[in-house]
């Protein structure tokens, strides 16, 4: 669904900026005209905040007679295929890596003591780093 389909739903919304709208929710806002930021974000999906009681994307989608879903893109269907999705987010990549360099500066203190280190676990970091060099590029 598009963003002009939002706006022609909603009772006047007034410009606010580039991609940006205000108006009264249509949950909570009463006569108020500025209780509902209407947006459009990367993906093109309509963005809802209200800021008297805070009601969900999903109340305010029901109170204009559509559905949360409503308020994203259609999938591509067809045309070019979908990217493929990751399987892990940005952050959690980093958290791996975050964890695995803490282990090999352990290992490398051990190491420089002297101290026995365990072999196998830092092959298992090398390959989990691997796995997250794999699935950033992919
Ligand atoms: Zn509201």
């Amino acid at each position: 669904m598009s963003i002009d389909t939002m706006l022609a739903r909603l009772d006047d919304p007034k410009p606010n900026g580039r991609d940006r709208w205000r108006c009264a929710c249509p949950v909570c806002g009463g006569r108020n005209r500025s209780t509902l930021s209407i947006g459009v974000g990367d993906t093109g999906a309509v963005l809802l905040r209200c800021w008297k009681e805070g009601c969900s994307p999903e109340q305010i989608a029901h109170a204009v007679g559509l559905e949360l879903e409503d308020l994203f893109p259609p999938r591509e269907t067809h045309g070019a295929p979908l990217k493929r999705r990751r399987l892990i987010t940005a952050g959690q990549a980093l958290e791996v890596l975050d964890s695995e360099a803490t282990l090999l500066v352990l290992c490398a203190s051990d190491m420089a003591k002297g101290e026995q280190v365990d072999r196998d676990r830092l092959l298992t970091a090398a390959a989990r780093i691997a796995m997250i060099r794999d699935e950033v590029r992919a």
